[in-house]
């Protein structure tokens, strides 16, 4: 079901309004149409996040006429996929490990790419998630930060389901408190449900899909 434009843009619109200067909007358009996006980027969006290569691959194909839209993975990276998600994203949410960090860069200097990153972190136990522990990620830190050319810029977190509104708030705190720890001032946390904890906490991206096109379209 493609929403009419014109509620497209009034959503958009009253997102931007309800967000702190400093929180950006990834417009997620994963499971929706190309057409989709090509309202949203009428309607002055840019930024969009894509969990799937090969979707994302064929709805920047068939974009191709409007000019270069700003491409964000933020999906499961498998590593059999990183060449393919480096020549198609300039930014990347879902870096969770630190041997997948390692190949990023390798093919990034290969082919010449300096993509920004963003390195998922995992603050409460969720199984039905990746990401480094927080002690984890110190520990790897000095290497990540040192990974030309990739550039570090940032964390990305996931809240648990079931969480209750302050428990979230409190969760993209610290989140907001580690990548101060480290140095780094991108934070990209906050989903539908849960983006005004993560704006309050300081989210610079909140990544935003139903609540924005719609319901998704099952994966293929
Ligand atoms: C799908 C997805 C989103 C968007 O989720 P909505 O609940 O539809 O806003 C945000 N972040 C990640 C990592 C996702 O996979």
């Amino acid at each position: 079901m493609t929403r009419p434009s014109s509620e497209l843009a009034e959503r958009l619109a009253a997102l931007r309004r309800s967000l702190p200067p400093g929180t950006a909007l990834l417009a997620v358009s994963k499971g929706q149409p190309a057409a989709l996006v090509r309202q949203a980027v009428a309607a002055g969006q840019r930024s969009f996040g894509e969990s799937r290569l090969q979707e994302a691959a064929a709805k920047q194909a068939e974009l191709a006429d409007l000019e270069p839209l700003d491409w964000h993975f933020i999906g499961r990276l498998q590593a059999n996929k990183a060449r393919g998600v480096l020549r198609h994203f300039g930014t990347i949410h879902s870096v969770d490990s630190l041997g997948l960090a390692r190949r990023l860069a390798r093919i990034a200097a290969e082919e010449g790419l300096s993509p920004a990153v963003l390195f998922q972190v995992k603050l409460r136990a969720d199984p039905a998630k990746t990401g480094f522990a927080p002690a984890e990620l110190r520990a790897c830190w000095p290497e990540l930060a040192a990974l030309e050319p990739l550039r570090a810029v940032g964390l990305m977190t996931i809240a648990p389901l079931g969480l209750e509104p302050a428990e979230r708030l409190a969760l993209f705190q610290d989140c907001a408190t580690l990548a101060a720890e480290l140095g780094v001032t991108q934070l990209s946390m906050g989903m539908s449900g849960d983006w005004r904890e993560a704006a309050a906490a300081g989210s610079t991206w909140v990544r935003i899909g139903t609540a924005l096109f719609g319901s998704r379209q099952p994966s293929a």
